[in-house]
């Protein structure tokens, strides 16, 4: 039986953060043999928040240097650029004529953006997101693909759009299939400030930070505000750390709990034993990543390759929705 397709993508916005890895890109790596998969870099959906291009390429190389360093195997995974791939913009533009303004502006992504980014001029581009999102779906007729839970929306009106292209073009046989979410199983890694991790907020541990900084970027960690001296007993549910350490650390969350509780462990030392098990987790990232930072041309080249396979595939997409449209 042939593997399904998944679509997943990123904007580029650079290095990646503990955040990026925990919330898709470990989810992807894991699942390159099980399926086959496309990553798409979404250069233009980078439009929305920014419309300086400034770092849009130097960024582009950052991300895939971290993807590749991080286990992505461009051979099972091809990466590719949305902006490359001229057709991504063609059926955007069909899908744009399949959905009503009124459906859009009931997104609640969009109502969540518009709040999250103070945003008072809404751009048409804000509202033809998640359209320009299912065109890149199904140019490549993903059947899968992994989200966390905010992106359902979006899923959705890939999955409506898939329905009304086939309903209104292919009564006979339909072409788009309509994708699955399916979502990623770890929950959002809150930053070292305990609020949503960001690079705008500078409260993140990057895959790329050298074991002497994440040292020093653990020491700042917020914990239970409660324990003020080492012997103070503390309280793990409150405490960021505790966080940390039930992903990168499970096998002594339960003496940690204790010991926390009991106010034997102070913080600095608890703090320490984190960094060093996130070290060691990035270890490898990291010399994995020097090998391509000393060989920015071999990035280049992947991306380049995953480019010619990608648009094999979205050409012949178009294709068939223009036989389907008689159109051309
Ligand atoms: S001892 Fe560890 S778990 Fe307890 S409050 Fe301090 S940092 Fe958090």
């Amino acid at each position: 039986m042939p593997k399904k397709r998944i679509l997943s993508g990123m904007r580029p916005t650079g290095k990646m953060h503990l955040g990026n890895y925990l919330g898709a890109l470990e989810n992807w790596i894991a699942l390159q043999d099980e399926y086959q998969n496309y990553h798409l870099i979404a250069d233009y959906h980078v439009l929305t928040t920014n419309l300086s291009t400034d770092e849009i390429y130097s960024n582009t190389i950052e991300m895939v240097t971290d993807w590749l360093a991080a286990g992505l195997d461009p051979q099972k995974s091809p990466i590719f650029r949305q902006s490359q791939i001229k057709e991504h913009t063609e059926l955007f533009l069909i899908f744009s004529m399949l959905i009503t303004k009124a459906r859009l502006e009931r997104n609640p992504t969009l109502k969540e953006q518009v709040r999250d980014l103070n945003i008072e001029n809404l751009i048409y581009g804000h509202l033809g997101y998640p359209v320009l999102q299912a065109a890149d779906i199904l140019l490549y007729k993903g059947e899968v693909v992994p989200v966390g839970e905010d992106q359902l929306p979006h899923i959705e009106i890939t999955r409506e759009l898939a329905r009304k292209f086939n309903s209104q073009y292919c009564q006979d046989a339909p072409i788009f299939p309509e994708p699955e979410a399916k979502m990623t199983n770890f929950a959002r890694l809150p930053g070292l400030d305990g609020q949503r991790m960001s690079k705008s907020v500078g409260n993140t541990i990057l895959l790329s930070d050298s074991p002497d900084i994440v040292i020093q970027k653990l020491k700042k960690a917020v914990t239970d505000p409660q324990k003020m001296r080492k012997n103070d007993p503390g309280r793990p549910e409150v405490c960021l750390v505790f966080t940390y350490h039930k992903k990168f650390n499970p096998s002594e969350v339960p003496e940690i709990d204790t010991n926390c509780r009991s106010g034997v462990l102070g913080c600095v030392d608890c703090k320490m034993k984190c960094a060093s098990k996130i070290n060691e987790m990035l270890a490898p990232i990291l010399e994995k990543r020097k090998s391509y930072e000393n060989n920015v041309n071999k990035v280049v080249d992947i991306i380049n390759d995953g480019e010619a396979k990608a648009k094999e595939i979205a050409e012949s997409t178009m294709i068939e929705v223009h036989q389907k449209m008689k159109i051309g």
